[in-house]
C-alpha cells in the first residue's frame, strides 16, 4: 500500500507545511507517493523527494492552479497506486483541491486534522472543531480516507534516502481547467513571508489604527520579523488582508508571536496557538490572550511598543 499526499506549492515555491503533512504520511506507512502539479511543480519535486517521498509526481499540462484539475490528477494517480489515504496540510488550495479529490470520487473528507489513524474501513480522526477551541474524534467510513492536517500538527522531519521524480500528463477536459488563477492583483509582499516567519509582530484594534502600526512596522524589522494582525485590522482597511492571522487568515507557528493589543479571540487563536513563545502586550490583564501568552506585559501598547523598539536597537548596538 502507499499514501498519496497532495503537497502545496505557489508557482515553484513549496508550501512548507507539505513537509508536514509528507511527515506524518512517513509516520502511517514508509511508503509514501507525493503529487506536485503544474510544470513549476518540477521546482520543487527533488526537495520532496529528498525528504522522504518514494516518488514524486509532477503533473505536467496543467495550468497554475485550477483545483479542478488538480484534483483531477490526484484521482488518476489513486486509479493507478490504489493509496489507503489522499493527504495534504489544509492550505486553503490544499483544503479545496481535496475536497474536489472527495466529490469526484464520492467519499467523505476530513478536514483539519490533528491525529490520523488508518483503519479501513472505520478510518480514526481527531480534528480541529469551532477554529481548534474543540477536538472531535471521528471515524470516517470509506475504504479511502481523504484527509487533511491543521497547518503546525505535525513538526516537519527530515528523512533518509533520495526518492524518485516521474512526470505524467493527467487527461483533463475544459471543465477541469473552467476555475483557475488568471492574474494576480495585489501588491507584492516585501520582507519576511507570515507563513515562514521565526517571528512575528502583530497588531489589534488595540494599536488605535493605522498609525499604530509604526512602531510594529519599526519593531518587526529590527527582529527581521513579519507583521501580522487581526481581523478587526483588515476589516478597517488599516492594514492589508495577506497579513491576517487567524482561522480565517494565515495559520502561524512561529519562534516568537508578539501580540500587542489584540483580545485573543477563539478565531485568532486557532491561527496563533501553536507559536512556541507568545508575548502578549495588552491594557487588560484578564484579555483572553493572557491566557495564552508565555509572557504578558500588561500596559498601553503606546507606551510598551517604542521602549521595545528603542531596547532592541540598543541590544542590537
Ligand atoms: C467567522 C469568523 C472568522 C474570524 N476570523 C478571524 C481571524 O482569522 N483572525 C482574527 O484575528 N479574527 C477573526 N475573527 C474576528 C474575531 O472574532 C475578533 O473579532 C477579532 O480577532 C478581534 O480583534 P482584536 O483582538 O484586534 O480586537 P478586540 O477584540 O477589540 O481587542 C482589542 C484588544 O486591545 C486591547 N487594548 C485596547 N487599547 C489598548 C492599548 N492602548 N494598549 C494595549 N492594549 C490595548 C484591549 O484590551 C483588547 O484586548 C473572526 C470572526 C468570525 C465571526
Amino acid at each position: 500500500m502507499t499514501i498519496l499526499v497532495v503537497a502545496d506549492h505557489d508557482r515553484g515555491v513549496l508550501d512548507p507545511t507539505s513537509l508536514q503533512a509528507l511527515t506524518a504520511a512517513r509516520a502511517l506507512d514508509p511508503q509514501v507517493d507525493v503529487l506536485v502539479v503544474g510544470d513549476t511543480g518540477r521546482d520543487v519535486a527533488g526537495e520532496l523527494a529528498a525528504h522522504g517521498a518514494a516518488t514524486v509526481h509532477v503533473a505536467t499540462g496543467v495550468p497554475d492552479y485550477a483545483p479542478q484539475a488538480a484534483a483531477r490528477a490526484a484521482v488518476e494517480l489513486v486509479g493507478r497506486l490504489s493509496p489507503s489515504a489522499v493527504l495534504a496540510t489544509g492550505t486553503p488550495r490544499g483544503n479545496e483541491v481535496l475536497a474536489h479529490v472527495a466529490a469526484i470520487l464520492d467519499v467523505p473528507f476530513a478536514a483539519e486534522c490533528v491525529e490520523v489513524s488508518l483503519a479501513a474501513p472505520d478510518h480514526q480522526v481527531v480534528r480541529n472543531r469551532w477554529g481548534g477551541s474543540i477536538l472531535e474524534t471521528a471515524v470516517v467510513h470509506s475504504d479511502l480516507l481523504v484527509a487533511s492536517y491543521v497547518a503546525h500538527a505535525v513538526k516537519a522531519e527530515p528523512a533518509d534516502g533520495a526518492g524518485t521524480v516521474a512526470e505524467f500528463a493527467p487527461v483533463l477536459s475544459d471543465a477541469d481547467t473552467a476555475v483557475r488563477v488568471v492574474d494576480r492583483v495585489g501588491e507584492a509582499s516585501a520582507g519576511v513571508g507570515l507563513a515562514e516567519a521565526r517571528v512575528i509582530v502583530s497588531g489589534g484594534r488595540g494599536v488605535g489604527g493605522p498609525e499604530g502600526f509604526a512602531p510594529i512596522d519599526e519593531l518587526a524589522e529590527l527582529l527581521d520579523a513579519a507583521v501580522g494582525c487581526s481581523r478587526v485590522v483588515t476589516s478597517n482597511g488599516w492594514r492589508p488582508h495577506n497579513e491576517q492571522v487567524g482561522q480565517t487568515g494565515t495559520k502561524v507557528a512561529p519562534d516568537l508571536y508578539i501580540a500587542c493589543g489584540i483580545s485573543g479571540a477563539t478565531q485568532h487563536i486557532a491561527g496563533m496557538r501553536t507559536s512556541k513563545t507568545i508575548v502578549a502586550i495588552n491594557t487588560d490583564k484578564d484579555a483572553p490572550i493572557m491566557g495564552y501568552a508565555h509572557y504578558a506585559i500588561v500596559g498601553d501598547v503606546s507606551t510598551i511598543l517604542p521602549a521595545l523598539v528603542a531596547a532592541t536597537r540598543a541590544a542590537k548596538e
